[in-house]
């Protein structure tokens, strides 16, 4: 029989079933499936690669935010324990790092402005930074 005659006929029957490896890189099941694009052989599967591959493909992103909630942290204690000045050195010995902000912003005074959650530092000279809470 011509092999495209077998494809045409089996084509035709819906309950086709394909089997495949699971598409998780941390799983090497293989599962069998009438739909053509599952990918995943679980729910669990399916979520487990999607978690890594935003860790590899965002791994930037994850740092720098997970940097910025640490930085938000260090601006809120000090303000509360009435702290309004501190220089790089310093917030840099406490686990903050400026970089992980996002693109500083200008006030009306042309200083520079880095916003973290409800608290913001403004550069009154190069390493010196007042605390400023949005009200
Ligand atoms: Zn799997």
């Amino acid at each position: 029989m011509p092999y495209m005659w077998m494809e045409i006929n089996t084509s035709n029957v819906n309950t086709m079933i394909n089997r495949k490896e699971c598409a998780n890189p941390k799983c090497s099941e293989y599962f069998t499936s009438v739909n053509a694009r599952k990918r995943f052989c679980s729910l669990v599967c399916k979520n487990q690669a999607a978690y890594w591959h935003k860790q590899v493909v965002y791994e930037w992103e994850n740092r720098i935010q997970k940097q910025r909630l640490k930085n938000i942290k260090i601006l809120e204690s000090l303000y509360k324990r009435g702290i309004y000045t501190a220089n790089d050195i310093e917030l840099k010995k406490m686990g903050f790092i400026l970089e992980a902000a996002i693109i500083p912003d200008l006030t009306a005074e042309n200083q520079t402005v880095f916003r973290f959650g409800n608290h913001y530092l403004v550069m009154i000279e190069a390493n010196e930074f007042r605390i400023k809470k949005v009200k």
